[in-house]
Formats: C-alpha cells, structure tokens, sequence
C-alpha cells in the first residue's frame, strides 16, 4: 500500500497542502477530486517525487518513496497534456521507457517488440503502431500515453485529468475502459479530477480535498449516503 502521512506543501508562504494522511490499497484505484486549487495536482505530484513536501511522508511498501530514485519507484505517469514524443512513432512512444533502462535492465529487442505489441492490444491500438503522434486523436493518444506509462510495469499509476481535453462522449467511453484497464492489470492507481461523475462512476474511494486537506475519503456509496460535511455534500449535489 502506499501510505501518507501529515503531509505538507506550501508555494512561498501559501498552503497548498496541509496535514494530508491517506492510504491506497494494493491494486485500489482511487480518484482525488475536489475544486480547482484544492492542491490535487500537488499532491499527485509529491506521489510521483516530482516535488518535494515540507513536512510529512509518503510510503511505499515500507520504504520510503521520497528518497527513492525515480526508477526505484517506478511510477507510472498520464497527464491532460499527452507528453507523446511528435517525431516517434507509437510504438516507439510506447518503448521509450523500456529502452532507457540502463544496461542489464534493458529487455532485448524482440522482448520489447513483444510487450510494445501486447500493450497495444492492451489498449486497442494494435494497427496504428506505426502511426505518429499528429496521426491520431486526442482519445487515441490517451491511449498511447496510458500503454506507455503501463510499459514499465509501474508499482504505481498517477494519471491527472487524463481525459479533460476530450470531448464528453469520449471521456465516457474511456472511462470505461480505463476501468477495465485497472481490472486487467490490478495496478494501483490514482486519479485527479474535478469531475465528480467520472470519480464517482471510476473510482473504488474517493478522497475530496478542499483548501489543501482532505474532506473525506470513502467509497462512492458512503459518500453520497454519509457526507461528513456540508461541502461534501454540496460538491457531490452535482453529480446525479
Ligand atoms: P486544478 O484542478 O485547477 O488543477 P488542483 O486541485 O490540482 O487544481 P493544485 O494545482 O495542486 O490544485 O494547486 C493547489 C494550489 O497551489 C493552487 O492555489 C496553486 O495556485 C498553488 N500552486 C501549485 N503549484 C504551484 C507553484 N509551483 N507555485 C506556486 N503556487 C503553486
């Protein structure tokens, strides 16, 4: 499991997290939601080491995952933006992370071959492999971006707002694949988002923030039959 612990960042002088404890379970997939500014997007950040909190800790498995290196924590990473290398192909995307293993770690070619072509089936994307980036559609690249960050086998998988560029139609229809993605692999996953159907219909818990703490943390159901607060409450009026 990946344990937090009063975890605190601030960006000269203001808070953008304070006190934050959390635990996800092995193979959970829990989604982070709450307004715009509520320090989702930190938080997911610190999961990932991209930065450092003032104060607190985050475990993982036992060890400490902020003084690991980032191939020692292998996590697995999507944003809103699809970071997709323009003059590679697909599936040279969907290598790139096991070609950048050093030396003994580096699968040999035709192993990378075989798991680019597995992921691509993974992700329904089996004859654009060859295809680049500008030849796809947002929802595709998605995709892209989901098999690569999937390649290295990641302990854990940060996606934020993977799909908040899409048009709704899409966003739902990958949503439920995204779903079944997480059923295939029992990967741990944590989601950003400031949509509450889509954390409410995804997630296994929903952790709410709210100015930079967490509000409550709890399944879908215990959420909506058992908000702790007034805002809880409201902030899901929303989503019916
Ligand atoms: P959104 O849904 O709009 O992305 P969020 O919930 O993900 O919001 P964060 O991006 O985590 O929120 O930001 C939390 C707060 O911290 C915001 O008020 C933001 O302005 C501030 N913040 C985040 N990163 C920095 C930074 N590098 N420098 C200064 N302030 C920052």
């Amino acid at each position: 499991p990946l344990t937090i612990k009063n975890l605190s960042k601030s960006f000269r002088g203001f808070t953008a997290l304070r006190n934050v404890d959390l635990e996800v379970g092995d193979g959970e997939f829990l989604a982070l939601l709450g307004p715009s500014g509520s320090g989702k997007t930190t938080l997911l950040r610190i999961m990932a080491g991209l930065e450092q909190p003032e104060a607190g800790s985050v475990i993982f498995d036992g060890e400490d995952f902020l003084a690991q290196s980032p191939r020692e924590r292998r996590v697995g990473l999507v944003f809103q933006h699809y970071a997709l290398f323009r003059h590679m192909t697909v599936a040279d995307n969907i290598a790139f992370g096991l070609n950048v293993r050093p030396g003994k770690d580096r699968p040999s070619k035709s192993a990378i071959r075989e798991r680019v072509a597995e992921l691509l089936r993974l992700v329904q994307l089996e004859d654009l492999g060859k295809r680049y980036p500008a030849q796809l559609s947002g929802g595709q690249r998605q995709r892209v971006a989901l098999a690569r960050a999937l390649a290295i086998q990641p302990r854990l998988l940060l996606l934020d707002e993977p799909f908040g560029a899409l048009d709704a139609k899409v966003r739902r229809e990958l949503r439920r694949w995204l779903r079944h993605i997480h059923d295939e692999t029992g990967v741990t996953t944590v989601f950003v988002t400031h949509d509450q159907e889509e954390a409410l219909d995804l997630a296994d818990r929903v952790a709410i923030l709210k100015d930079g703490h967490i509000e409550q943390v709890d399944t879908p159901l215990d959420l909506y039959q058992h908000p702790s607060s007034a805002f809880v409450h409201d902030f899901l009026g929303g989503a019916v």
